[in-house]
């Protein structure tokens, strides 16, 4: 079990690999772990210092069943397919999960023709259990929806999910399955070859037979350092905005928009953490660094959400953030076996990957066979169990067993998610440790609440420098 993030990369048979995966958002680490079955020597190497850094951090959190998804696209199979691997992987690791369903509102007589379509479109989709409401079933489901609201249709298996510890239970059983991971280790150069490709990173240089590009927004780029230029990734930014816990009792389900030409469109939803979020904003820029919010695009969302859910607006807002998605024009994702070169593209994966994380995984196995690659016969993965961040499970301020076999657990530190002393050790204890303050937020939620650190960041500082000490 290697994982690094300083000092030069091995060398000699160490740094010799079947395949190499670029790219450590939850695309990548799911094709690591699907590789980790396998007798494979396997890397994951990513630019970051952390795995899901990039788009993976920074979604709506929703397990879609992809019932709305284009009808027999790539896309629509792998995230109808995608929804149930995630769902079975989740209750076996640990991560929460709330199969709350959504309804999508219609708000004008257009929207509401929309329906009938929208239903027929999942039952192409495989999903059969959608139902159509009128805008009393609407309001009885969902009694703070504002006014205006005319008809709506229930789409059972919609979820919401934490995206931080998915990205990160597949890390952690890749590596502890035997997958090396490389952090802060950008690939800048790669020279093809046979049987090696070498690729030049930051930390020094490594060899593999395979290589897969999980780029993200950076897919693009990279296909360039192998000469490919199949397409352009435009950055489609989503601006999002996270209302205090108070405000959860307004919410009951998913709330969705009729989809238009630029997406699914701004929704209502609450969060396995107990908040409720509004967003995402979609708009197409050039700078694949912008995650920056904009007053406009905050206000826009807030004038939108006012009028689907009015009281959401005396609520509180804990947090504003905004993710980048893969757009490349195509209303697909854009995978592709390159068997010359012995290379597999994982493009444009666009607002559904989180969903569709394992099928793709699955897919990518069979595209690197397609490469060349036998993987040999499969073994169980070591298995994994994470630390829960759902207020709907047992957190560990709440279970008194824990707590008594070990009184860190019942010491909380950040007072507003409720994290414990136990939980910032454990973190810093873990295969794949945090590297700054928020990978431990996304590891434990500390100072991810409605203070933001004010009042336990300088405690959760001193702990961290401690625990710290002895992360790898
Ligand atoms: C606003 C928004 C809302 C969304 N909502 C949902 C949702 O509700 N449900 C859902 O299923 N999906 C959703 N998505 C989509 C989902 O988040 C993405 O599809 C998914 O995170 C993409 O993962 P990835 O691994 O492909 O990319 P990333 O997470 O971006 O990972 C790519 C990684 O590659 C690394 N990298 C790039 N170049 C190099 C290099 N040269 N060397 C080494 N490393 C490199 C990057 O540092 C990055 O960490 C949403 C996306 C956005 C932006």
């Amino acid at each position: 079990m290697t994982v690094t993030r300083t000092g030069p990369l091995p060398t000699g048979p160490e740094a010799e690999y079947d395949v190499v995966v670029v790219g450590a958002g939850v695309v990548g680490c799911a094709i690591a772990r699907a590789l980790a079955r396998h007798p494979l020597r396997v890397a994951l190497v990513e630019a970051a210092s952390d795995v899901g850094d990039g788009t993976s951090k920074a979604n709506t959190a929703i397990l879609h069943t992809g019932f709305d998804a284009a009808p027999g696209t790539l896309e629509a199979r792998m995230v109808r397919e995608g929804h149930r691997l995630l769902g079975a992987f989740a209750s076996e690791a640990g991560i929460p999960v709330e199969p709350l369903g959504a309804l999508l509102v219609a708000w004008d007589e257009q929207q509401r023709a929309a329906l009938p379509r929208l239903a027929e479109k999942a039952e192409r989709n495989g999903h059969l259990a959608t139902r159509l409401l009128s805008a009393d079933e609407l309001r009885a489901r969902e009694p703070h929806l504002g006014p205006g609201a005319l008809a709506g249709l229930a789409v059972p298996g919609e979820s919401v999910i934490c995206p931080w510890t998915t990205t990160l239970a597949y890390a952690t059983q890749a590596v502890r399955s035997g997958v090396d991971l490389h952090l802060d280790c950008r690939v800048e150069k790669v020279r093809t070859g046979d049987p090696w490709h070498r690729l030049v990173t930051r930390r020094g240089a490594l060899r593999t037979r395979h290589l897969v590009n999980a780029c993200g927004l950076h897919a693009d780029a990279f296909d360039a350092l192998l000469d490919r230029r199949d397409f352009t990734v435009t950055p489609r930014r989503g601006q999002l905005l996270v209302f205090d816990k108070f405000a959860r009792d307004l919410v009951r389900h998913i709330l969705l928009p009729v989809p238009g030409p630029l997406g699914k469109g701004v929704l209502v939803s609450p969060t396995v953490y107990g908040n409720v979020m509004l967003g995402p904003t979609a708009e197409d820029l050039d700078d694949k660094t912008a995650t920056g919010t904009t007053a406009e695009g905050l206000a826009g969302l807030r004038e939108q959400g006012g009028r689907i859910v009015p009281a959401l607006l005396d609520e509180e807002v804990t947090a504003v953030y905004a993710g980048l998605r893969a757009a490349t024009g195509q209303e697909d994702y854009r995978c592709t076996a390159h068997p010359a070169l012995r290379y597999v593209t994982v493009g444009g994966i666009r607002s559904t990957g989180l969903s569709a994380s394992l099928a793709l995984a699955e897919h990518v196995l069979g595209l690197l066979a397609d490469c060349g690659l036998d993987p040999g016969p499969e073994r169980p993965l070591a298995p994994v169990r994470m630390p829960n961040l759902g207020e709907a499970f047992r957190r560990p301020y709440r279970d008194a067993e824990l707590i008594a076999r070990d009184p860190e657990f019942g010491m909380i530190v950040c007072h507003c998610e409720r994290v414990t002393r136990g939980e910032i050790r454990a973190a810093y204890a873990s295969e794949i440790p945090p590297a700054g303050p928020d990978g431990l937020r996304r590891r434990t939620r500390a100072r991810g609440g409605r203070c933001q650190g004010h009042f336990c960041g300088a405690e959760v500082r001193a702990l961290s420098e401690s625990y710290g000490k002895g992360a790898r």
